[in-house]
């Protein structure tokens, strides 16, 4: 009806679903394709409320749905959107509202955040172009704003790839007058927040991470006590604070100004490849961690409004360890404090897409340091668009389930 269609609209919250392709490891394992886009009178049947929503049909193994207390064999998932196996970069892109909230949305001085989440495998870094190492061609331009035309952008390039292409050329139109693009590029792990764009060399590497992780446990426990997320004893971890305005900032951050797509991507690249010297167990650090890329805009747009917003995309840590904390209660697991952002995310969601509800919370920001840093980007009069990355296969249904669920609350 016209009524509950504008209900996602108000809330500027949407959840599109992505299915990957099966991938070799999954094939040699024997596994087939469980997760399907539902179009026919079923998924009205199976809760699809408004013409514009589409849902994702799951069927569940057996002893799945005996684990759980409905014994149904399949589940049903609505959300603003279902991406599959045969959808490219640029139909996700496109479709997920990634597009127009970067080509309108900001410049119009809407903050918009882009997130990817899924376990690990599901997608997320694929979707995002976070590791993309291949810069993208550079074409000569006279401009301050290179412009990069559509056609010679990799088919493969991710969400952030496309999303600066983008950004720059519509920083060509629709900006009067002189703009600027400042870059920042942030990674929490384990409540601990890092600047990627830092030059300055004394990292954490991540075993002595690692080791400072489990002496912090190790004292935690013998106290008797749950180690706080805010205890974190950070060597060098960036701090967050909030002006009178009530806007939240890092303290001291890197900003780099960038004036084109090419040069963002090989910062990050530069950047990301630090993560990796830093670390030989690259992709432990990328399950625990979120990559956090902040593009600011400022400017003057066509109607003469000086405006600044800030574009975020993040990859987001693996969704697998927070399924394990739901099992165990989260309190008792903030010692190992690796989900606090996910779990706070999920709630800072809900209730924003809460607008009717009698019972409306106070999204709960301040709980970790994601959600604070987003505090600015989400709700409000921000653009927020998650991209929930799932495997299709039998395999990984259960956390495809966890993914769905929690995809299906957030909106
Ligand atoms: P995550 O970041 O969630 O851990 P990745 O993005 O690294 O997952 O994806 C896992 C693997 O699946 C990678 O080899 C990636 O290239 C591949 N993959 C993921 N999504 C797609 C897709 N839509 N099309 C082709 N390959 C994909
Ligand atoms: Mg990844």
């Amino acid at each position: 009806s016209a009524n509950s269609n504008s209900a996602s609209n108000t809330n500027n919250v949407s959840v599109v679903v992505r299915l990957r392709p099966i991938v070799p490891h999954e094939t040699k394992r024997g596994a087939h394709k469980v997760v399907h886009k539902v179009r026919t009178i079923d998924s009205v049947l199976n809760g699809a409320k408004e013409n514009d929503e589409e849902v994702v049909r799951v069927e569940l193994a057996p002893t799945l749905a005996k684990a759980s207390n409905n014994r149904e064999l399949v589940k049903c998932f609505a959300l603003d959107g279902v991406l599959e196996e045969q959808d490219s970069q640029e139909d996700v892109y496109k479709r997920s509202g990634a597009y127009k909230a970067i080509s309108q949305d900001l410049f119009r001085g809407f903050h918009c955040t882009i997130l990817a989440y899924g376990q690990s495998g599901s997608g997320k870094t694929y979707t995002m172009g976070t590791m993309a190492s291949k810069p993208q061609s550079n074409t000569a331009s006279n401009s301050t704003f290179a412009v990069t035309g559509s056609d010679v952008l990799d088919p493969e390039a991710g969400v952030i790839q496309r999303a600066c292409h983008d950004l720059f050329q519509q920083v060509e139109e629709q900006c009067m007058g002189d703009a600027t693009v400042e870059l920042s590029y942030l990674e929490i792990y384990n409540e601990e927040l890092r600047d990627l764009l830092s030059t300055k060399t004394s990292k954490l590497s991540h075993s002595s991470a690692l080791q400072q992780q489990k002496e912090r446990e190790r004292l935690a426990q013998q106290e008797g006590l749950p180690l706080s997320p805010n205890s974190s004893g950070s060597q060098g971890g960036l701090q967050i604070r909030e002006d009178t305005d009530g806007q939240v900032f890092v303290q001291g951050k890197t900003s780099v100004a960038v004036t084109n797509a090419e040069q963002v991507i090989e910062l990050m690249r530069l950047a990301n490849a630090k993560r990796v010297v830093a670390s030989t167990k690259l992709n432990e650090v990328s399950s625990r961690s979120h990559a956090i890329c902040i593009l600011t805009v400022t400017g003057t747009n066509s109607y003469d409004v000086t405006f600044q917003s800030r574009l975020t995309l993040v990859d987001l840590a693996g969704s697998e360890r927070l399924s394990k904390t739901e099992n165990t209660g989260w309190r008792a697991k903030e010692g190992i404090n690796i989900n606090m952002g996910l779990y706070v995310l999920g709630l800072v969601i809900s209730a924003l897409t809460e607008t009717r509800s009698a019972h409306k919370r106070h999204p709960p920001y301040r709980e970790s340091k994601l959600t604070r840093i987003l505090q600015n980007s989400l709700g409000g009069n921000a653009r927020t668009i998650m991209i929930a990355c799932c495997s299709p296969t039998d395999y990984h249904c259960e956390e495809t389930v966890n993914t769905l669920r929690y995809a299906t609350q957030a909106r």
